[in-house]
């Protein structure tokens, strides 16, 4: 007799688990800058390192029986300033992590930096620990918008930990921004050609916005026209073009080879354990996909009966979640992968896509799926159509 199976109405059905990263959350920083919405929160005293690096090993030990037998294809440490820990704090992490977690002998290992809080032997002692990717927080070499952003460094800071990192490390990224307060065009420009100048592998280029909740929120800076911030955002993309940068995420590009795969893994919509004060995580499971937050204030986390926050996500909210990361990539996607992400097929959304495509948003052939240069300029438009 042929069993009946009776499926539950909206489950999930995976054939696969998509790859695992881990993300691990540092929530301090020497200062908060005024446009920040970060879980980052200002340091007073001597940090908790020790302390924190130990509750960190209990929230992975925790999580184990949610990610038995899957290995990490990334690590990436991220906050708030993981370079305020030091070198000693950051190998005690990733050895924790090794004994509990296995890596894939490749794994991208990222710990993001930022100038004033680094210099050579610092960058030496992480290499050594094993990261062996760095991103710092640079944002401008211009001091009037260093000082406009709020950020504790000066130009000359942020070009000795570049140099410094760089003498460490073959993986380099820079975080710029631009359309900053009382910024030109020309402005911008010299910020970029400036951090070319290093000859950096992969350059992140955010536009400013003002984000609810903090200090530019209440106090709105002047910003540049909406017209002057989109020539920027062109201005960028061909000098980097120009210089032999792929631009392959909304804000990201990269010299062949050099793509950031943990953040590219978020964009595919795969699997990531967050842990830390305030980490977010998804984690899928062959019936279901699931999210999960945990306690943002440091002292909060830092107990030991903290929660964590779980939650399944609804099937039908899938293919909004898919698109809203995936379309950020320039080369969008294979409809397989929307497939073995969701578990559904593609054709479930195939009304949306032909609307998006009707207004030019959107492109597709049999092999992949992608924004038009209109549907970049105008992202939220497009995942509009998603919702
Ligand atoms: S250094 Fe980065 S994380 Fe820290 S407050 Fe500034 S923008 Fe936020």
């Amino acid at each position: 007799m042929t069993p009946i199976v009776l499926d539950r109405p909206g489950a999930v059905k995976l054939a696969a688990l998509p790859p695992l990263a881990l993300y691990v959350h540092i929530p301090w920083c020497v200062r908060k800058c005024p446009y920040c919405d970060f879980n980052s929160h200002e340091r007073s005293g001597a940090l908790p390192e020790k302390e924190y690096i130990e509750r960190l090993m209990l929230d992975i030990e925790a999580s184990l029986p949610s990610v038995w037998g899957r290995r990490l294809t990334s690590v990436f440490i991220g906050g708030g300033t993981p370079s305020l820990f030091s070198p000693e704090s950051i190998d005690a992490l990733l050895s924790g992590i090794r004994a509990l977690l296995v890596l894939e002998p490749d794994a991208e290992v990222t710990l993001e930096a930022n100038p004033g809080t680094v210099e050579a032997a610092r960058f030496r002692g992480f290499r050594e620990a094993g990261v062996n990717r760095i991103s710092i927080g640079v944002q401008s070499f211009d001091e009037r918008m260093l000082a406009a952003l709020g950020r504790i460094h000066s130009s000359a800071e942020a070009s000795r930990a570049i140099e410094a990192a760089l003498s460490s490390f073959d993986n380099v990224n820079i975080d710029l921004m631009y359309a900053l307060p009382g910024q030109s065009a020309a402005m911008a420009r010299a910020d970029l050609e400036q951090a070319l100048a290093f000859g950096v592998p992969h350059v992140s280029a955010y536009q400013l916005t003002i984000e609810p909740n903090t200090v530019f929120w209440s106090r709105p800076p002047g910003l540049p026209e909406h017209d002057l911030a989109a020539d920027m955002q062109l201005a960028v993309e061909d000098l980097l073009g120009a210089a032999g940068y792929e631009h392959y995420e909304t804000s990201a590009f990269a010299r062949p080879g050099r793509r950031c795969r943990h953040n590219l893994n978020y964009w595919q919509f795969g699997d990531y354990l967050g842990i830390g004060a305030g980490a977010h995580g998804k984690l899928s499971f062959p019936d279901r996909v699931t999210r999960h937050a945990r306690a943002k204030q440091p002292g909060e986390y830092m107990k030991p009966d903290a929660r964590v926050e779980e939650s399944v996500v609804a099937a039908r909210e899938l293919p909004f979640e898919f698109m809203l990361n995936a379309l950020r990539l320039v080369e969008g996607f294979a409809p397989a992968l929307f497939a073995g992400r969701t578990g559904m097929p593609i054709t479930v959304i195939e009304r949306e896509l032909e609307a998006a495509e009707g207004k030019g948003l959107l492109a597709r052939d049999w092999k992949r799926i992608r924004p038009t240069e209109r549907g970049r300029r105008f992202l939220n438009e497009l995942l509009q159509s998603f919702l």
